[in-house]
């Protein structure tokens, strides 16, 4: 890891399931939508499985270049903790940042980035291969990468914490060209995950 950019290798696009964690906390800011993932970030990675991070010190995060996108983004890529810009702050500070020779402006990579959301829907296509969420059913982390794999061709990263579904990693080129990720950089190994509902109280109204 380093604070400095010498260019990257590719993405990670990294989505999460929020009804893990909001099964068993509040989340006063994640609405419920049902099956859907939600966005964590974009993060520039290199071959050798390492990451550039906080590349720009310089440029800071401001909400007002993205009025335009706030209602989306506070829909799509929510926290589940209490405050929305402190999430994306630390997303663009962190990770943007260092993505700044495909996306230069602050604008364009979370504009991309919600282009890209809606363009690879992670339960839709575990839901097209009969996995949903559900308080028994136990799931081969297998089957959850072949639904993937059935919908858009390409093996993601599935992690998992506690044995309940985390998050989905998807890698894309520099051209957000999706392509196999590395498995040998998986980062949480489990066999088997649950994918709780997300909890029925404590939640605004879905969008
Ligand atoms: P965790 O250890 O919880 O998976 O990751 C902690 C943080 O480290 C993440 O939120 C992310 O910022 C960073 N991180 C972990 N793995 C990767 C990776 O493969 N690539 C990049 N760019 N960042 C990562
Ligand atoms: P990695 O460091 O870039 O992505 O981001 C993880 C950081 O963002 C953690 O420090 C975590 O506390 C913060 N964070 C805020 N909201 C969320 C959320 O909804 N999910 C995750 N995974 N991290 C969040």
């Amino acid at each position: 890891l380093q604070d400095e950019d010498r260019g990257f290798d590719y993405f990670m696009f990294v989505r999460q399931w929020p009804g893990s964690f909001c099964s068993k906390h509040a989340c006063p800011l994640v609405y419920n939508r049902g099956f859907h993932f939600t966005i964590h970030g974009l993060w520039p990675n290199y071959n050798d499985g390492t990451w550039p991070q906080f590349c720009n010190k310089d440029y800071d995060f401001d909400e007002d270049q993205i009025r335009d996108l706030l209602d989306e983004l506070r829909s799509e890529w929510p926290t589940v903790y209490d405050s929305y810009e402190e999430f994306w702050d630390h997303e663009w500070s962190k990770h943007g940042t260092c993505a700044l020779d495909v996306f230069p402006t602050e604008h364009s990579y979370f504009k991309n980035i919600l282009k890209l959301h809606r363009r690879y829907d992670l339960a839709a296509a575990l839901g097209q291969a009969g996995i949903l969420p559900s308080t028994e059913t136990v799931y081969r982390t297998k089957d959850v990468v072949n639904a993937i794999y059935n919908a858009y061709g390409v093996r993601p990263l599935v992690h998992c914490y506690d044995g309940e579904l985390s998050e989905i990693w998807l890698c894309l080129d520099k051209k957000l060209r999706p392509f196999d990720c590395d498995a040998s950089h998986e980062r949480n190994d489990c066999q088997k995950v649950k994918i709780p509902p997300f909890g029925k109280t404590h939640h605004p109204e879905g969008q």
